[in-house]
């Protein structure tokens, strides 16, 4: 199901499209990022550990 994500230090999650709205991250006020994931590992992070 798709959801919007802050990349920034927050980690918010939202349904909906829109800002980041965490008053401590270096996100605030920029658009969320959107993402499709499944179990929460937020493809749209851009930090995986490469061995698996
Ligand atoms: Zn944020
Ligand atoms: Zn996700």
């Amino acid at each position: 199901m798709k959801h919007y994500i802050c990349t920034g230090e927050c980690h918010g999650m939202s349904d909906k499209p829109g800002v980041c709205q965490a008053e401590v991250c270096e996100k605030k006020s920029q658009p969320l990022t959107e993402c499709n994931c499944e179990g929460g590992q937020h493809e749209g992070k851009g930090h995986d550990h490469s061995s698996h």
